[in-house]
């Protein structure tokens, strides 16, 4: 349904929105995706989930960064999570985005940040610091800083969004780098990134098996796709892919039987656990990606609490939000 994505999308790219959010805290179903906005809430959720047998890798939400006090301040409370995870004795490690550390205004005060990021990172036992991706237009960024502290750190990696053509290039380019594989999630024009389901998933499939077969650093397949997981564990098993090279993914709140299930297994498994106040974006871009996940939302729209509670401000997000899913169930008829 590329209407409804393409809403979603538009909503996720609205600042005002986005304020907005932040400043009445996650709802909407919201708090079922994001580890809480306290360091006590993310401390209790990676223990439960490290409990199982599942590790983690934490993003501190938070994409409209516009001035340098608030790039600054990113790169502070994500240095404050990696102590708590080291102080704790957890299993997990970071993933940042560019945008977040002033990517969008100052590359290398965003280069500085990460830097500084990674040096800390040292200090917590080689803390693995994934560079999430983002839009396009971003992605020339990420591979210059990436380029820049490749030979500086070990402890390093990014993502791969299997709807670029570039995505083939960028596995050839980092082979020693531990790399996050995904479908990609933002809107894309197609001189630049395949549209169709069948060439997304075809794409993604021969490159986490180009990637299996030749990288020298761990690969994290990121997909709550089971069928593509169920190919993936056979093709793992035909070419005897050892243990450590490997890793599956999933987001905090989704399939979380199925993430239990495959844990259970013996594979090693990764959970992305969003933390912060800075919740809109990515939960829009939830949305996008599976209208079904309304459903997340359906049942809180239904509280009157809820709109008492938050006012008129919350009251405009509701409209907004509920109408959505009314056109998302109409599209769906
Ligand atoms: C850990 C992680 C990190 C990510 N990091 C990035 C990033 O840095 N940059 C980026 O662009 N994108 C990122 N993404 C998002 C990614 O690009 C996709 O947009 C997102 O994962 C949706 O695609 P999918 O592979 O899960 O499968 P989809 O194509 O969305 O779903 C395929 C099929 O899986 C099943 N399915 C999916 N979800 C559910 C569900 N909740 N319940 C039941 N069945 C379901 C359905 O059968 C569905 O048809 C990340 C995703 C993950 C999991």
């Amino acid at each position: 349904m590329p209407i409804v994505k393409d809403f979603f999308i538009g909503l996720s790219n609205s600042s005002f929105l986005n304020k907005t959010a932040k400043e009445i805290g996650p709802m909407f179903g919201a708090n079922k995706v994001v580890a809480g906005n306290t360091i006590k809430s993310l401390v209790d959720t990676i223990e439960r989930l490290n409990q199982k047998g599942i590790t983690v890798t934490v993003d501190c939400l938070g994409e409209f960064v516009v001035t340098e006090g608030e790039a600054i301040q990113a790169k502070d409370q994500i240095i404050e999570v990696m102590y708590a995870i080291y102080n704790h004795n957890l299993d997990g490690h970071m993933s940042v985005k560019l945008s977040q550390l002033g990517s969008e205004f100052d590359i290398d005060l965003a280069y500085r940040n990460l830097r500084e990021i990674l040096l800390k990172a040292n200090e917590f036992n080689n803390m693995h610091i994934n560079i999430d991706t983002e839009k396009y237009d971003s992605l020339f960024d990420i591979t210059q800083v990436l380029d820049r502290l490749k030979g500086e750190f070990r402890n390093v990696g990014t993502v791969i969004q299997a709807y670029l053509y570039k995505a083939d290039a960028l596995i050839d380019k980092y082979p020693e780098l531990r790399l996050r594989m995904v479908k990609g999630a933002y809107k894309e024009s197609d001189s630049i990134a395949y549209q169709t389901k069948e060439e997304i998933d075809d794409n993604y499939i021969r490159l986490i098996e180009k990637r299996l077969l030749n990288a020298k650093n761990v690969t994290s397949i990121a997909t709550h796709d089971d069928k593509v997981i169920t190919h993936i564990k056979q093709f793992i098993k035909d070419n005897n892919i050892e243990k450590d090279r490997y890793e599956f993914q999933m987001l905090y709140g989704f399939r979380s039987e199925l993430a239990e299930q495959i844990a259970g297994e013996g594979y090693n498994f990764c959970i992305y656990v969003p933390y912060g106040d800075d919740w809109f974006s990515y939960f829009m871009r939830r949305l996008a990606e599976r209208p079904q996940n309304l459903n997340l939302m359906f049942k809180e729209l239904l509280k009157p609490t809820v709109l008492k509670k938050t006012g008129i401000v919350a009251g405009t997000l509701a409209a907004v939000v509920a109408t959505s899913v009314l056109v998302g169930r109409l599209l769906k008829k």
